[in-house]
């Protein structure tokens, strides 16, 4: 990439509001999180949009960087993945539909295997195209989300061993509360997994690759770590939740941008925005900023958030509108043009996704992944 920027838009100058993904800093993140896992191997989460910073640049540096492998969501995900020529190995995380086998094999993408019924489908999907699909059992140890039960786990791994046309490379599950002060629960799912996978020692079988940490337990629970880690939040840089212990320093990577685009004295008496939720008893300098709900700038936010203008935090004032909102910079200075930002560092403030989250009742994971599609990604620090 030339120079300190590198724009996602052809032939288009890029929009005011837009996002800035600092490279360098995922592949600091990736470091730290590498040196606290040791010799487990690290699958990349880059799910949602890689959790808003952008699917397709973040999985190529993230190949670059040496993670051993990438991990999504959907069928579709992975396909976008092989599109753009990306080769490393891709595990889709969620349920399969039977009718997509073909195309998970089709384009070399590892399967979630959750039920004795799916793993025979996908044997038989990749006998039928004389192919060996590549699986990950799943088992659910105390999530009830997808996977075989732990108390029934013995039937899938048993049945996975009469698979002519499937390589189980991996035999995985999900915590539930990793990121939680008390980890009864996440201890004791971790206790259910070791029991399931007691299997393969008995039978003196080889042992597919182990995993159930997410950043959660790679942040609380060392002996989670087993032979690859699940890492997706801590490697853009924000933590799973306030309790969760920050065992690992990584610094987010994603700066979210946009430009005062209007200047006015609003008197008072003189009600802002939809709904006429806010007016002020004095005068004041209010300026009209380029981003909306229509972005995925949450209208929870509306007269609760807080942007850094001129390295001054000012607040939202009235309804967040589609396209558009309002900050009051009271009696304070700002000129059209000049650089709001809505999420991340500047001029000794932070505003960071935490707090956004806690301003709009949600988890910071909603506030990077509803980031949408109108925003522009913009990448530096390679
Ligand atoms: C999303 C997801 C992860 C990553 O979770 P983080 O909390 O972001 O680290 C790991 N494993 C599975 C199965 C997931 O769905």
């Amino acid at each position: 990439m030339s120079g300190s920027m590198s724009t996602v838009i052809e032939e288009q100058p890029v929009r005011p509001t837009h996002v800035e993904v600092d490279l360098s800093c995922l592949a600091e993140n990736l470091a730290a999180i590498r040196q606290r896992v040791g010799d487990a191997k690290v699958m990349t989460i880059l799910k949602a949009n890689a959790y808003g910073h952008g699917l397709v640049p973040v999985a190529r540096h993230m190949v670059r960087c040496g993670a051993d492998c990438l991990g999504v969501a959907f069928l579709e995900e992975g396909i976008s993945l092989r599109r753009e020529g990306i080769t490393a190995p891709v595990l889709v995380l969620g349920g399969i539909a039977g009718e997509q086998i073909p195309l998970f094999l089709q384009h070399d993408l590892t399967l979630t295997a959750p039920s004795v019924e799916k793993l025979h489908l996908i044997d038989e999907t990749a006998a039928s195209m004389g192919m060996r699909a590549r699986v990950h059992l799943k088992v659910d140890t105390g999530m009830e989300r997808i996977g075989i039960h732990y108390y029934s786990a013995a039937a899938l791994l048993e049945a996975s061993l009469a698979c002519r046309h499937v390589i189980v490379e991996g035999i995985y599950s999900h915590f539930a509360n990793a990121d939680a002060e008390d980890l009864a629960h996440a201890k004791l799912q971790l206790e259910r997994f070791m029991e399931v996978l007691s299997f393969y020692e008995k039978r003196s079988l080889p042992m597919p690759l182990r995993h159930i940490a997410n950043s959660a337990g790679i942040l609380q629970m060392p002996e989670s770590h087993l032979d690859l880690v699940r890492p997706g939040i801590l490697l853009y840089g924000v933590y799973p939740s306030h309790e969760c212990q920050q065992t690992v320093a990584v610094r987010p990577a994603l700066t979210w941008k946009s430009r005062v685009a209007y200047f006015k004295v609003v008197q008072p008496g003189h009600p802002v925005s939809y709904g006429s939720t806010w007016q002020s008893d004095k005068a004041v300098r209010v300026v009209t900023i380029p981003v909306g709900y229509g972005d995925g700038y949450f209208r929870a936010l509306s007269n609760r958030s807080e942007v850094i203008i001129r390295g001054v935090r000012s607040p939202v004032v009235g309804r967040v509108c589609m396209d558009q909102m309002m900050v009051n910079l009271d009696q304070g200075t700002a000129y059209n043009g000049d650089e709001v930002i809505l999420l991340g560092e500047s001029g000794g403030h932070i505003i960071s996704a935490a707090e956004v989250a806690e301003w709009a009742g949600t988890i910071p994971y909603e506030v990077l992944t509803n980031i949408n599609n109108r925003v522009p990604r913009l990448y530096r620090g390679e």
